[in-house]
């Protein structure tokens, strides 16, 4: 069975503090820092995690 929507996969995202481009699961359960700058770029929400940084491209 297929789940089309809430689907967990990876993410390309750019820190908003300083622009570097780091790749994230969108389902992470802890939270993930910058780590260049050290900035919160992904929230565990207990689903779907919040994203705080600009995404670029998921695949
Ligand atoms: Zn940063």
């Amino acid at each position: 069975m297929e789940q089309k929507e809430d689907k967990s996969g990876f993410l390309k995202v750019v820190c908003k503090n300083c622009g570097n481009t780091q790749v994230v699961f969108n389902r992470s359960a802890t939270v993930v820092r910058c780590l260049v700058c050290d900035t919160v770029l992904v929230e565990p929400t207990g689903g779907k995690a919040r994203i705080k940084a600009e995404i670029k491209r998921a695949f």
